[in-house]
């Protein structure tokens, strides 16, 4: 006999057990199937994010930035550090720490809100009136009913042609979180977000760093001027970073030989004892069987939805990397609230022109809204006003004054149509421009919201007032 729900959700990743959480705070019969397994067999909801992405990295970014403040920052302070020394094992059990006390917390809130778990591979079995039948497999093995079916079941790493990951030499994500000495010699493809935070990690750790990128433009995505200055200070760090190649062969052996042409046509051989790819990632449909009952996908692989998530079946609904748009946790776990409350009859709302965007590198960037460069394109009449952190005391204080904060608002009405930050936890302080720009603020809002001084928050005060040139410049 079927087990019976108002709503099934296949995956616990950030985006599936926000909505199984939300979905049964709401009243809903609720269940959320994952399939990931810790080391010891055992389930580990949390997805990518909490298992091989966005935490795991974080922990191993604050305990190299850690070892790097030790060996060179602390000096200038006056505290002087002998026989430093890192211990990458402890540093990578620490790591694992972290995730495990993520993935008990997601079982705890199922339990707490009266989510019913099964660890398992979820499928699609048939469509009848009633709802639609899902097998779990796995761990458990059931058959359960579901009204309504949210498709969380998130993403994979693009492998090169014909280079499979063999996460000893060749790492996607998962095996660069889990390297156990730091290599002499680290090659990275891709200079995106995981490529540059990866390879900040193993930098920071005494390895010699490359990061190859096909692209021309470094962060393409990025406002330009940012970009450029992330590049000089990546470059300054010691971060070999080359732009415009093109990848020929990889030969794995004893270790890895990566041929590929520069961008003025020089061939090159480079030898790296580790190579990361990191060339973006792909829907993940992996055993859901959407053949089953018909679910629509696109021809990339993606689960084929509407504005609100809604897939090509009544009451199937898709979100987070699985879906267009942004590959990030806090979109997925937005989309999945929205779903939820769009289940329960509410009107759940998702605004896309304020997801901010955060690269965890050293200075960090953050940026929400448009770039300069994509205002010219639309022909936006703006103004620009940036303020650097080498100008704010609280950032000499720290020791950290690389950077800005950058803003962009309507010529006109005055309305932040960007913010653009580099610099220090630039992470945290993007989150008062999401606010601003949610309740569509002026740049003249910011600038006359008292700020505590000293902060680097008061660098965003100061980019607002030169927007309209009347910076204080403390
Ligand atoms: C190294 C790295 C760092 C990152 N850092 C950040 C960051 O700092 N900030 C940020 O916002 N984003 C970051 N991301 C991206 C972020 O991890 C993803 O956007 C996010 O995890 C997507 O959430 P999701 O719920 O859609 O999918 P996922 O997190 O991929 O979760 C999907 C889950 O579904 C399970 N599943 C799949 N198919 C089935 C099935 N048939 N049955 C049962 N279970 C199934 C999977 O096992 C997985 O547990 C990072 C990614 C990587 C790789």
């Amino acid at each position: 006999m079927a087990k019976n729900f108002d709503v099934i959700v296949i995956g616990g990743g950030p985006g599936g057990y926000v909505a199984a959480i939300r979905a049964a705070q709401l009243g809903l019969s609720t269940a959320c199937i994952d399939e990931w397994k810790n080391d010891k067999g055992g389930p580990a909801p949390g997805g990518t994010c909490t298992n091989v992405g966005c935490i795991p990295s974080k922990a191993l970014l604050q305990s190299s930035e850690h070892y790097e403040h030790a060996g060179h920052a602390f000096a200038e302070h006056g505290i002087e550090v002998k026989g430093l020394k890192m211990n990458v094992g402890q540093m990578v059990a620490r790591k694992d720490t972290v995730v495990k006390q993520n993935n008990d917390g997601i079982l705890y809130l199922f339990k707490k809100n009266k989510v019913t778990f099964f660890h398992g591979r979820g499928a699609f079995v048939k469509a009848d009136a009633d709802g639609y039948e899902i097998s779990v497999t796995g761990a458990a093995n059931e058959t359960l009913k579901g009204k309504h079916i949210i498709v969380a079941t998130g993403s994979n790493p693009r492998a090169l042609p014909n280079v499979p990951f063999d996460e000893k030499l060749v790492l996607s994500n998962t095996g660069a979180l889990d390297i156990d000495a730091v290599p002499k010699k680290l090659g990275v493809i891709g200079a995106g977000v995981i490529g540059l935070e990866m390879g900040s990690v193993w930098r920071r750790l005494g390895a010699e760093v490359t990061i190859l990128e096909a692209l021309p433009a470094f962060l393409g995505a990025v406002d330009e001027q940012i970009a450029k200055e992330a590049h000089k200070l990546f470059t300054k760090q010691g971060l070999a970073i080359e732009l415009g190649v093109k990848i020929g062969e990889i030969k794995t052996g004893k270790d890895v030989t990566v041929n590929y042409t520069d961008a003025t046509g020089k061939e090159h051989k480079a030898q790296f004892d580790k190579l990361i790819v990191s060339i973006g990632r792909v829907p993940n449909t992996i055993g859901l069987n959407p053949e089953a009952v018909g679910l629509k996908l696109d021809e990339r692989g993606f689960v084929v939805v509407d504005g609100d998530c809604k897939a090509s079946l009544p009451n199937v609904w898709a979100v987070g990397d699985v879906v267009r748009g942004p590959m990030l946790a806090h979109k997925a776990e937005e989309e999945g609230v929205a779903v939820a409350e769009r289940i329960a009859g509410q009107h759940g709302h998702v605004n896309f022109n304020t997801i901010p965007w955060v690269i965890y590198t050293s200075p960090e960037i953050a940026w929400v809204g448009k770039t300069e460069q994509q205002l010219k394109a639309e022909g936006v009449a703006y103004k620009a006003g940036s303020f650097p952190f080498l100008a704010n005391g609280r950032a000499r204080a720290l020791g950290d004054t690389n950077g800005m904060v950058k803003m962009l608002a309507d010529a006109k009405t005055d309305e932040i149509l960007g913010v653009h930050i580099i610099g220090p936890v630039a992470s945290e302080l993007i989150a008062e421009a999401v606010v601003a720009m949610e309740f569509r603020a002026s740049s003249e809002d910011i600038a006359r919201i008292c700020h505590a001084h000293p902060s680097l928050s008061e660098a965003t005060k100061e980019a607002a007032l030169a927007v309209d040139k009347r910076a204080l410049n403390f």
